[in-house]
């Protein structure tokens, strides 16, 4: 059997989870935690980091932080994780869901200028797959509008733009180290901030509304409540098992390219043959392997190509239902001008398995299995 994902595992991870338990500092921000964020600043070229409780939690943090209230507008793609949304809605504001690009499965940079009105506070960019959006084309006309750009970057840590990493070009970064993702603390995230001015408020943010950061480097002499806040801030245990897997980053990244390599080049003939789709890796994106995809000619095909798959003992999913037509999406939001991708291309996607250390024999019976299928179904 052959799962869709196993999350990371180094080896080392038990190692520092003991230390910081012998330690004695099991809470938020100690040792391993203050390592990550350096990680992150040091080697994404981050003015900060701030390690989060989820990615969900970070993408919090980061509409909060935008100010958004009731009556604003977000744009937003409708084909994405329910967290990209529901950060929105926490605040009041309104998710404006707008069509993707068939190609790269991201918002289309083309249409967003359509969705904007006076309303319209704010951009949502999802890296889907860990490829990026056309960043340049989103900051000009948040510039030209006075947009504020959030970057969910949950499946796009060691993701790189035209040389910057993904989560670092916008207003706000949110990374995810969720199980699932490309590197692990179990339940996790990031929040990366651009600009020095919003550090303060996102420390009281994360830290249940004081100012604990600033009296911990002594800049004020006591600690107060200051503003609203929560608890965004994880356990020092969690940081200890990501600090074990960020060391490791680039065997993690190469082990995962490697994998994806191997399925676009068996993939990419039927996809030349106009039999499936492949994914598309716009030129000055380097992407970061989070998953490979496939587009099969309809629902109905994916469902039976699934099928196929799990019958011979092999895991595929497919994601997402499309936000706008979830029944929380038609409550709180709108869909602005015409879907003409995002339902068709996300009924078509499959997802195959490719996690760190799946085997060079594993990934051969995945696309034997596959080849079998479209022998089979021409
Ligand atoms: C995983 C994911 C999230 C949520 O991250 P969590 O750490 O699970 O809260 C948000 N957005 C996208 C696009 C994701 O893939």
């Amino acid at each position: 059997m052959i799962s869709f994902n196993v999350p990371p595992f180094i080896g080392t991870e038990l190692t520092y989870v003991k230390e910081a338990i012998d330690a004695h500092k099991i809470c938020g921000d100690g040792r391993f935690t203050k390592n990550c964020h350096s990680f992150i600043e040091e080697r994404f070229g981050a003015q900060k980091a701030l390690l989060t409780t989820s990615g969900t939690s970070a993408l919090e943090m980061a509409t909060l932080l935008c100010g958004l209230k009731a009556g604003d507008e977000v744009i937003v793609p409708s084909f994405t994780f329910s967290s990209t949304a529901t950060a929105i809605v926490l605040t009041g504001a309104t998710p404006v869901f707008a069509d993707i690009r068939p190609d790269t499965m991201n918002l289309d940079e083309a249409i967003i200028e359509d969705a904007v009105t006076e309303r319209t506070k704010a951009i949502m960019a999802v890296h889907y797959a860990g490829v990026a959006c056309e960043m340049d084309t989103i900051l000009d006309i948040a510039a030209r509008h006075g947009l504020k750009v959030i970057e969910d970057a949950a499946q796009g840590v060691m993701s790189f733009y035209k040389g910057r990493a993904l989560g670092t070009i916008g207003d706000f970064g949110c990374y995810s180290f969720h199980e699932t993702k490309n590197y692990s603390m179990g339940e996790g995230g990031a929040l990366v901030i651009r600009d020095p001015e919003n550090n303060d408020a996102a420390e009281i943010l994360r830290e249940k509304g004081t100012n604990r950061a600033r009296f911990f480097r002594g800049q004020v002499d006591k600690y107060t409540w200051v503003d609203y806040g929560s608890s965004y801030l994880p356990s020092d245990m969690n940081a200890a098992y990501l600090w074990a897997q960020l060391l490791e980053a680039d065997r993690i990244n190469e082990n995962r390219l490697a994998i994806w390599n191997t399925y676009h080049e068996a993939f990419s003939p039927l996809a030349a043959a106009g039999r499936i789709e492949v994914p598309f890796i716009p030129e000055g994106c380097v992407h970061n392997a989070h998953m490979y995809y496939i587009k099969l000619r309809d629902l109905a095909e994916r469902t039976a190509f699934i099928r196929y798959l799990k019958e011979r003992g092999i895991v595929a999913v497919f994601h997402y239902i499309p936000l706008h037509s979830a029944p929380a999406g038609l409550r709180f939001g709108r869909f602005a001008g015409e879907d003409r991708y995002t339902t068709s291309e996300s009924d078509r996607l499959v997802r195959l398995p490719l996690y760190y250390g799946l085997t060079p024999e594993e990934q051969a019976f995945v696309i034997r299995t596959a080849m079998e299928y479209f022998d089979e179904n021409p």
